[in-house]
């Protein structure tokens, strides 16, 4: 058997960091047994479709590293894999339903069930439909057929027995039938609801483990029974562990966006984690740390080094959080593992967004010296201010002052003369020479406020990398020029 899994999004927004954990776990599963992953569209509810959503959805998983073997525009010999453009389909299989006793044509029109609702509400009855298309005769359907605009076909779910959900992750839980509602399966529209389109997707799909939110569970019950009555084997069922926000009060959502109760940022969108300067090999890291576990307390590994370890039984069922506390850590272990062209690379995007100009070869004699000193790709926009072609230069002179340096102004004019005689420019003499200098300008011959001094002197910047690389990715000339301002300033 290939193992043949789904992630089934609905385009109602962008996608959602839970979502993308769903996503995770789908194609890990289907990455370690050599399967199938595959990306469909579950856009029959029109009324919350939200225009962008499938691009968006496209381009968070992608940005994450995971990839779909069958979809919209990859194609793939199951397809289409937008539930619209499958929608003779459902209508054949609503319609067979009805044929074999299945299921029926519900009338009730929208202020009738309301009615319904309101009577239920006031004798504190069970909330849910009465089925009283159910019982209707053939004249009367033909009847209500001539009079009323259209219909609904709803499900006939038994109403006695218990129906048990096996679930690989949660174990076998049992339903009683009688609380089941008779779902809508074909709206009046002549789209499908959920329930119908899913089933008959994943059957022809022939998907062999549906693993989604732990939130679908209650529709379990129902869907067996469809299946039950098609007459076609079911999936496994896996449902995965609730995403929870930061305060364990409910699912992560986007009212969750913030910061937690111990100032930590809490993002929920995909695409926020990028922006906010985030690496899609920790985000994909931190998000299989929740219901799963590496085990050996390791919680940094990479997906090479999971998929094999990866187990649906070893999933927690109990709601999880996110790690956010851990988010920085992770990324910044994944940036220091980075060569220096491709962390030059990942920086690029961030600092054209801020508007911030740095050659490619300032940028990449400057890495080396920032790797340490970043969390996100989003530090170096401060840090690489004063390389920008941008740039105002404005020191101010108090902060060119240090009361352990008794004179400032002959300690940056010795250090001009020394880069200006550099027979070779690097951070290698920079170091050696600024150093040197350093012990000698200063009160107690320790070079560190000198070296501080020229710091700011030469950034004009309070934050920066260190002096050596600056000076180095500024240049001899732009480095001495700047270094003249602050003369002239200083007199
Ligand atoms: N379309 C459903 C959703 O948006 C998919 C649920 C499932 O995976 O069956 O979550």
């Amino acid at each position: 058997m290939t193992v043949r899994v789904r992630f089934a999004p609905s385009p109602t927004g962008y996608l959602h960091i839970g979502g993308a954990r769903t996503a995770l776990f789908n194609w890990m599963f289907a990455r370690k047994h050599g399967g199938k992953f595959i990306l469909r569209i579950e856009d029959t509810d029109q009324k919350r479709y939200v225009e962008g959503a499938v691009e968006a959805i496209k381009d968070g998983l992608t940005w994450l590293g995971i990839d779909w073997d069958e979809g919209p525009d990859k194609g793939g010999s199951f397809g289409p894999y937008v539930q619209t453009m499958r929608s003779s389909l459902y209508l054949t299989w609503a319609n067979r339903l009805l044929d074999m006793g299945h299921a029926y044509k519900c009338f009730c029109s929208a202020e009738e069930l309301d009615e319904m609702r309101k009577e239920q509400t006031e004798k504190k009855l069970p909330l849910g439909y009465d089925r009283r298309c159910r019982i209707l005769t053939e004249e009367e359907i033909k009847k209500r057929e001539n009079e009323t605009d259209g219909f609904v076909i709803r499900f006939k779910m038994p109403m006695d027995g218990t129906t048990v959900v096996k679930d690989m992750i949660r174990g076998e839980i049992p339903y009683e039938n009688k609380q089941i509602n008779d779902a809508v399966l074909l709206k009046s529209d002549g789209l499908p609801t959920y329930h119908l389109a899913n089933v008959i997707d994943d059957h022809f799909m022939e998907i062999t483990h549906i693993m989604r939110a732990d939130e679908w569970i209650n529709t379990a019950p129902l869907h067996i029974h469809l299946y039950q009555a098609f007459g076609w084997d079911m999936p496994d069922y896996a449902h995965l562990p609730l995403v929870m926000n930061p305060s364990g009060k409910g699912k992560l959502s986007k009212r969750s966006q913030g910061f937690d109760d111990s100032g930590t940022e809490v993002l929920v969108r995909v695409d926020e984690f990028e922006k906010a300067g985030m690496l899609p090999e920790a985000v994909v890291n931190f998000l299989a740390n929740v219901g799963w576990n590496f085990g050996e307390d390791q919680e940094k590994f990479t997906m090479e080094e999971a998929i094999p370890k990866f187990n649906l039984e070893d999933i927690n069922p109990a709601p999880s959080q996110l790690p956010y506390s851990k988010l920085d850590w992770l990324n910044s272990k994944y940036i220091q593992e980075m060569s220096d062209a491709d962390l030059a690379k990942a920086l690029k995007p961030y600092l054209d967004a801020e508007g911030l100009e740095v050659t490619d070869e300032a940028l990449l004699a400057i890495v080396p010296a920032m790797k340490v000193r970043l969390k996100r790709l989003t530090d170096g926009e401060e840090m690489l201010q004063f390389l920008s072609k941008d740039e105002v230069f404005a020191p101010e002179a108090e902060k060119l002052a240090h009361k352990k340096i008794a004179d400032p102004l002959n300690a940056i004019m010795k250090a001009r003369d020394l880069i200006a005689g550099l027979a070779e420019f690097s951070v290698e003499t920079l170091s050696a020479g600024l150093s040197a200098l350093g012990e000698k300008v200063t009160d107690n011959e320790k070079a560190g406020p000198f070296l501080g001094l020229m710091r700011y002197a030469v950034t004009g910047q309070p934050v920066s990398p260190p002096l050596y690389e600056s000076a180095f990715a500024l240049g001899k000339e732009s480095t001495l020029e700047r270094l003249d301002r602050c003369i002239e300033l200083l007199k």
